[in-house]
């Protein structure tokens, strides 16, 4: 990929403004917004955007109690989109406000992820004052429903289903380093093994019910072998497929013959295989265990996110490697993503590439995050040159 102009990349340098990045990121943070009450902030935002003389597109998304904030700059030239997206939610802990120190802002969402989002909107808003977007678009996004247990993206993929989203994504979560481009998906699981009859002592035992223990051993036997098929199917990033059980139990006291067993787990699966062909799987599976063992099954099982594969020679990373090399002297190195987000979902639901890259931050799910104001800049500048590579016809491939 063709380096930028140098008079380009100075322009937009010199747009990106460090002060009214914090200013932006410090009002985000101030405004409380735990996983799924993300409304105020949102809305905050929204008008943050406007006072910044954008248009904002507000989408409910399926969840009304905090619509997601767009906006869009349109060089007016057709081209590509490059979209920059991020949660405005924070998970539930007591609130941190604001504050700056030294080189740090401190406060909740400070690194996952409101400053990020500061950083994408200063982003966009230094390439329309530069006027350096030759042709194609930027789509900005900011979402709720992001933090799980009380969220699982459930906004974000409506979006994507409704096909609201660019041709390739920039995510600032607060990952400097590698670039991840292979992880698995995720579900989780938790089922509930019963025996019709009541709780009774043991020597009371009706010898025609099932014993929910065996059957819960036998389970174990299975997943265990299933697991080790499961290592078969291996990426050399990402690791491979799994089944995992991370929690098991049963009974009382030492002499009750127990009615019910919970378990729980997780199921990890790499890209190539989708979460729906994932849990027919899993249900066939204890559709065969109830059979063999005469007992009854209900399973909670949660989607946590799709599989993730990012193409390295695709033109976002070319993209986005050249400009990280302007900047910081060298590419960043390729690697896993261990933990699932929302990159996984663009993928896995719209095969749209996307990279997770952020600032360098601390803390984040503990009431002591931070970010560093001087990477939060780099970010800012990165994202705004990789959108103009990105959206530049010359090399389109
Ligand atoms: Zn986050």
């Amino acid at each position: 990929m063709t380096a930028l102009p140098a008079d380009c990349v100075d322009r937009i340098r010199r747009a990106i403004n460090r002060d009214r990045l914090l200013a932006t990121a410090t009002e985000l943070i101030a405004v409380p917004s735990p996983t799924g009450q993300a409304g105020a902030v949102s809305d905050r935002l929204a008008e943050l955007i406007t006072a910044d003389g954008f248009a904002v597109r507000r989408e409910i998304a399926d969840h009304p109690a905090a619509p997601a904030v767009l906006a869009t700059l349109d060089s007016g030239k057709p081209g590509p989109t490059m979209q920059f997206n991020g949660h405005l939610d924070v998970v539930h802990l007591p609130f941190v406000p604001p504050r700056v120190e030294g080189n740090r802002l401190l406060g909740s969402g400070s690194c996952d992820m409101k400053a990020g989002v500061a950083a994408a909107w200063e982003a966009v808003r230094a390439l329309r004052d530069a006027d350096a977007l030759p042709m194609g678009k930027i789509l900005f996004s900011a979402n709720d429903l992001h933090e799980a247990p009380w969220g699982l993206g459930e906004q974000l993929n409506a979006l994507i289903r409704a096909g609201i989203h660019g041709d390739a994504v920039l995510i600032p979560e607060s990952l400097r380093t590698p670039l991840p481009i292979a992880g698995r998906g995720s579900a989780t699981w938790k089922l509930h093994l019963r025996r019709s009859g009541e709780p009774v002592h043991e020597v009371y035992r009706p010898m025609d019910e099932p014993s929910v223990i065996a059957a819960a051993a036998d389970w174990v036997a299975r997943l265990e072998q299933f697991d080790r098929e499961l290592a078969q199917e291996s990426h050399p990033l990402a690791g491979a497929a799994s089944v995992f059980i991370g929690q098991i139990h049963s009974g009382e006291i030492y002499n009750q013959y127990p009615q019910v067993c919970m378990i729980e787990g997780t199921r990890r699966w790499l890209d190539g295989t989708s979460s729906d062909a994932v849990r027919a799987d899993f249900f066939a599976r204890l559709d065969a265990l109830a059979r063999d063992r005469g007992v009854t099954v209900d399973c909670e099982w949660k989607l946590i996110r799709e599989a993730f594969q990012l193409d390295p020679h695709c033109r976002l990373v070319e993209a986005f490697q050249a400009n990280h090399a302007l900047l910081s002297g060298e590419p960043l190195p390729i690697g896993a993503k261990r933990f699932v987000d929302d990159g996984n979902s663009f993928w896995g639901i719209a095969g749209i590439p996307a990279i997770t890259h952020g600032p360098i931050a601390a803390g984040a799910h503990t009431v002591h995050e931070w970010v560093d104001l001087d990477d939060l800049v780099r970010v800012a500048t990165l994202y705004a040159l990789t959108a103009v590579s990105f959206c530049s016809g010359e090399s389109l491939v």
